[in-house]
């Protein structure tokens, strides 16, 4: 069974799960609805995007609910790398709209605003190729 790898942690062996000390006072949530984390410990969980299993290490689940300031209710649904995609995927999308509304775009703006356009047209991301199509 393949696990997702992440860049900057290595997955534990079974039974060698990293756990470390929460600080409720650090986290955000609702006594009567939601509990605080006392403690966080290395686990498996399967992406709900790729459908491969990974880890949701102790000190990510930390940074998230105490330096993000996410909600103790709020899980970690995809991988690693699927939520990197994710997140270039919303970039290409914002220097897209950027890119459209320039008015007289310099040659490089141009070349940038086909490489953004055509990305999101090859990975799915964009339907209408109409606009992209005039540039050539
Ligand atoms: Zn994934």
């Amino acid at each position: 069974m393949e696990i997702v790898k992440h860049p900057r942690f290595p997955n534990p062996k079974p039974g060698e799960e990293e756990t470390i000390k929460g600080d409720p006072s650090q986290q955000n949530a609702t006594d009567a609805v939601y509990a605080y984390f006392d403690s966080y410990t290395d686990i498996l969980l399967t992406c709900k995007k790729c459908g491969r299993k990974f880890y949701f290490f102790a000190k990510e689940q930390k940074y998230w609910y105490e330096e993000l300031g996410f909600w103790c209710d709020a899980r970690c649904t995809h991988c690693v790398e699927c939520r990197a995609k994710t997140h270039k995927v919303k970039k290409l999308q914002k220097d897209y709209e950027r890119l459209q509304k320039i008015d007289n775009p310099s040659p490089e703006e141009v070349r940038r605003f086909r490489i953004v356009a055509k990305t999101l047209i090859k990975i799915g991301c964009m339907k209408d190729r109409s606009k992209v199509d005039k540039l050539g």
